[in-house]
């Protein structure tokens, strides 16, 4: 295989450039696209920018992610097979061992575009191809079984996707100095709680309660109390699709049960687990219209949870107020009852997979101290456009402005030190930079987030109303910030009086702000918060210390997102970056059906071009000394078969040769740098020939 599918001409016009650094016309997003459309006709999902990986879900099974891929991509030089995921995992475990220093590997991209597929390739890739003793082979079955567990509890249907990940999640891979993965650390990041008690048309509750429902042996369900029917439980049947073909929830049950008795979950918490799951259920049913029949339901999960009911039922039913040193309890309306309810359900699952989590995490400490090296796997939700965006897109979507903030820094970081490090001048390239976004979300005391804390403070008296009015003064003028009152004629049609428009990175988001401050608040009513302190179930009495920070009132459900981004930032900014960009070639989930405006439209804004244009517009293409001299060092007499001196001289010599013009190669320290890639095409085309 040629490095650059030079060898011949018609099949590079059939399956394309495989990267686009060497596209000739390289600033043409009209070349790029076809170039993409290309490849993924010819099932060729894969291509570089540079070590930059771009890759377009196919949605089927392409083979392509065998033992045997796996082993002719091990070990092999990046740029000498097809572009792969397995490539890049490869390539950033090689530069681990070599340089002896903590990488990551950033997985993004638009919901259902492929990430956690991504991710979880490049986990298996390491789990069979690293060393491994048989100590080992447990942390390795851990790391790999942990997925289905989070996959389970953490991911849904959407519209978007039928295994939506609602939680972000950075995973610390663990290498010891001889390559083998010896542990590893998960960091969770906003699990989307609310989906526990609601779900939008033609969208799912998390997979285990489907799951469980299905797939639970007759004699679990009966301690439950549960039936096998999901339409008999509220909470699995708002979106009206508790059945979806694409999910088999018998069989991803059993898988689940194996993989937590793999992690070593104890027998008495996975009975524990599920009583939580079952007592959601049965909560969701629980209903506080005049008939004592809704609270049969109540007693259920009461038991489950090993609260006495007549606590439980009070603690939905009556506000305790103090009066006078005296406690007096006064009673809900249905309303208030329902949505205190839906709170506990709420923190109880919330509560919950922060245990599970953490769990996971102590089955895959590694006690020995000896340093090692990391590899970092970001998988992290993707930009989100619904017809009806709330709190949560908001979330996510300023996620992503901060990771897009930390591309553009890193990758033209880099670039420039690159340069600079190996001695070498050049000139930066324009780029939007999207701190502007950025700041307009998280400003301190400016952005949107502040503004919505101080709301938050000013209870009885704040409305999601009043937010928006705040947000109107605050904001106005801002160009990326628009509402009904401060649109111009044209837009205002498009905008309800309830909605703010932020015009993101990438593209524009209409959110509606009814739930802005419930959610962010995310409080328990006080005697809710006692009802739980009764539980019995050793899950639920493990201190979280993020309560104790919302009892102090002092940080919200926004801010402390915000703060661990910043902390995720952080870890980032210490390890070497490593790009895959996910894009989806349409909405229908349907193989080989490339939408054009939709592709064009990501390419735009993950930046991509401008990324292309960062890597040309110094040098091409880099090569180090040695590996530049390994390849084409028959080209000349002088360095072939042996070159005796260094191999930066080597090359001197070997291009000289070949005819390279002054203005078309600079060396520096340690790689030569290429202008243009037709330089390296004739090359490699000599290459070719002399084979
Ligand atoms: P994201 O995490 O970006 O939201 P997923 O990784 O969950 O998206 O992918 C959504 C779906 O697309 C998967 O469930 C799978 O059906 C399909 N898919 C994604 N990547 C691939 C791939 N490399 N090969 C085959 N199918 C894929
Ligand atoms: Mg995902």
């Amino acid at each position: 295989m040629s490095v650059i599918n030079r060898g011949s001409l018609t099949a590079r016009d059939r399956v394309g450039i495989q990267d686009f650094v060497l596209l000739d016309a390289y600033t043409s997003e009209t070349a790029f696209m076809d170039n993409l459309r290309k490849r993924f006709n010819e099932n060729l999902i894969y291509t570089y920018i540079g070590t930059l990986l771009v890759s377009v879900n196919p949605y089927k099974e392409l083979g392509i992610y065998t033992k045997k891929q796996m082993d002719i991509y091990m070990g092999v030089n990046f740029f000498e097979l097809p572009p792969h995921i397995f490539a890049l995992a490869d390539n950033v475990y090689r530069t681990m061992i070599s340089e002896t220093n903590n990488h990551f590997i950033l997985i993004s991209g638009e919901s259902g575009a492929g990430k956690t597929e991504a991710s979880k390739k490049v986990l298996q890739f390491y789990a069979v191809c690293c060393p491994s003793t048989r100590l080992l082979d447990n942390v390795r079955d851990r790391l790999l079984l942990s997925n289905p567990v989070l996959e389970a509890f953490g991911n849904a249907k959407t519209l978007k996707n039928d295994n939506s990940s609602r939680f972000g999640k950075y995973m610390d891979i663990q290498f010891d100095h001889q390559g083998a993965a010896v542990g590893g650390h998960i960091l969770s990041y906003l699990l989307e709680k609310s989906r526990v008690v609601h779900q939008n048309h033609g969208e799912r509750n998390f997979h285990i309660f489907y799951q469980l429902v299905e797939g639970g042996e007759d004699e679990l369900l009966r301690w439950l109390g549960l039936e096998r029917n999901c339409q008999k439980y509220r909470y699995l049947i708002q979106g009206e699709c508790a059945k979806v073909s694409s999910i088999n929830d018998k069989s991803d049950w059993k898988t689940v049960q194996k993989a937590l008795t793999i992690i070593e979950f104890s027998e008495k918490d996975i009975e524990h687990l599920f009583a939580i799951i079952a007592s959601v259920l049965h909560l969701g049913n629980v209903h506080f219209e005049a008939s004592a029949h809704g609270y049969a339901t109540l007693n259920s999960s009461a038991e489950l949870l090993g609260i006495p009911s007549n606590i439980l039922q009070e603690g939905l039913t009556h506000r305790k107020i103090e009066a006078k040193a005296e406690e007096v309890l006064s009673p809900f309306t249905a309303e208030h009852a329902k949505y205190a309810r839906d709170a506990l359900a709420k923190a109880i699952y919330g509560r919950t997979f922060t245990w599970l989590v953490n769990k996971i995490n102590e089955s895959l400490v590694n006690k020995d101290s000896t340093r090692k090296t990391v590899i970092g796997l970001l998988d992290i939700y993707g930009f989100e456009v619904f017809d009806v965006n709330s709190f949560e897109q908001f979330c996510i979507n300023f996620c992503n402005e901060k990771l897009q903030q930390l591309f553009i820094q890193l990758t033209l970081k880099s670039e420039q030190e690159e340069y600079e490090m190996e001695g070498i001048e050049w000139e930066p390239v324009p780029y939007f930079n999207n701190k502007i976004i950025c700041d307009l979300v998280e400003e301190k005391h400016r952005g949107i987030i502040s503004i919505l804390d101080e709301e938050c403070l000013r209870p009885g008296e704040a409305t999601d109303f009043t937010f928006l009015e705040k947000l109107e003064e605050k904001m106005c003028g801002h160009p990326h910030f628009v509402t009904h009152k401060l649109a111009d004629q044209k837009t205002r049609k498009t905008l309800e009086r309830g909605d703010f428009r932020l015009l993101h990175y990438a593209g524009e988001v209409t959110y509606s702000v009814v739930g802005f401050i419930d959610k962010n608040n995310d409080l328990l009513y006080r005697n809710i918060k006692e009802v739980r302190s009764f539980a019995t179930v050793c899950i639920l009495s493990w201190p979280d210390i993020t309560e104790k920070i919302i009892d102090i009132n002092s940080k919200i459900v926004a801010t402390q997102f915000k703060s661990s981004l910043a902390g995720l930032t952080e870890i980032l900014m210490t390890k070497d970056p490593w790009y895959v960009r996910c894009l989806k070639p349409n909405h229908c989930k349907q193989p080989d059906r490339f939408d054009d405006v939709m592709v064009r439209h990501q390419v735009k804004y993950l930046g991509l071009m401008e990324h292309l244009r960062v890597r040309r517009a110094g040098f091409a293409y880099r090569r180090r000394y040695e590996i530049f001299l390994k390849r084409y060092k028959a080209l000349c007499p002088d360095t072939w078969p042996h070159w005796k001196g260094t191999p930066a001289e080597g090359v001197q010599r070997l291009i000289k040769h070949l005819g390279y013009k002054p203005d078309e190669y600079k060396m520096g320290r340690t790689k030569i740098f290429i202008r243009h890639p037709r330089t390296l095409f004739a090359t490699e085309d000599a290459f070719e020939i002399c084979k």
